[in-house]
């Protein structure tokens, strides 16, 4: 069984791109097998993990709107996880899909064919793109759960109520099935009470789960990606690797959790 997890909020920097990245690894150190795509036509993620963009004939941007075969773009990284790279051809890919029919389930669509070619993977992590465009609702769309990544600062909440209603519409129209795994907080400092003050008023607001525990907000983390290497791997047993493998052990006992049944499409709970 394939667990599907679109790490979405429209906020560019909130860490999105740094959590599948180690999430990402601390699964395949759990024994997981992994499958990472890289949703963003800035390929952060593609470039974090050691691949040059602009060395790749073949991306993502190929699969969702030229119809290739998926497994023909998949790359194996250090990290010991499997990537679907982007380049920067995927900006395109937004508005040539627009006037698609079946835009929603390209993505989907993806993750099956790779199924029915012998790919099933324990875990499908969606980098999702700053934006609620086409890219994130196919995200969510093929998505078993969302989980949010959010700085804890003044101004975050601005947009959670927007990126919930589109999870709303997606529950509505295209996946009944998606739930919202909670928000994870990053680049956490733990030292002001402040930072903790804005995580409750979220959650409760919006009465959104928190994966534990917070990742810390440190330096190392800007090393990791000229690395081209996660966290995980250039600074082992820094407190920022240990909360994402901690975090990561967390979303494996969620995913084992029965399905809430009182979150009915169409109703917010
Ligand atoms: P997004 O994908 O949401 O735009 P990124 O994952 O690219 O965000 O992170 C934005 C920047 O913040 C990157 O330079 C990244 O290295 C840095 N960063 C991410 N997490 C942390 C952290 N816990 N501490 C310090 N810097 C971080
Ligand atoms: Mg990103």
């Amino acid at each position: 069984m394939t667990t599907t997890l679109a790490i979405a909020n429209q906020k560019g920097g909130v860490a999105k791109t740094t959590t599948v990245a180690s999430i990402g690894a601390a699964l395949a150190e759990l024994g997981h097998s992994v499958l990472l795509v890289d949703l963003d036509a800035q390929a952060c993620l593609t470039f974090s993990l050691g691949i040059d963009p602009e060395d790749l004939e073949l991306s993502v941007h190929h699969v969702l709107t030229k119809g290739l075969d998926p497994s023909e773009v998949i790359i194996t990284t250090d990290d010991g996880v499997d990537l679907v790279p982007a380049t920067i051809e995927l900006a395109r890919a937004e508005a040539e899909l627009l006037t698609r029919t079946g835009r929603e389930h390209v993505i989907k669509t993806m993750i099956e064919t790779l199924e029915e070619d012998g790919h099933e993977y324990d875990w499908v992590l969606l980098d999702c793109p700053p934006s609620l465009g086409v890219m994130t609702v196919a995200a969510l769309t093929a998505a078993d759960g969302v989980l949010i990544p959010l700085q804890c600062e003044t101004l975050s909440h601005r947009g959670v109520g927007q990126l919930l209603d589109t999870v709303h519409d997606v529950r509505r129209f295209t996946n009944r099935k998606l739930e919202v795994w909670g928000v994870l907080p990053t680049l956490y400092d733990g030292r002001t009470n402040h930072a903790r003050t804005v995580l409750e008023t979220i959650s409760e607001t919006y009465d959104l789960e928190v994966i534990e525990p917070p990742i810390p907000k440190t330096i190392k983390f800007a090393e990791a990606p000229a690395a081209g290497r996660s966290i995980l791997a250039t600074s082992r047993s820094s407190k920022g690797a240990r909360a994402y493998r901690e975090a990561a052990e967390n979303l494996v006992a969620r995913s084992k959790r029965p399905k809430s049944r009182k979150k009915k499409a169409g109703k917010a709970s």
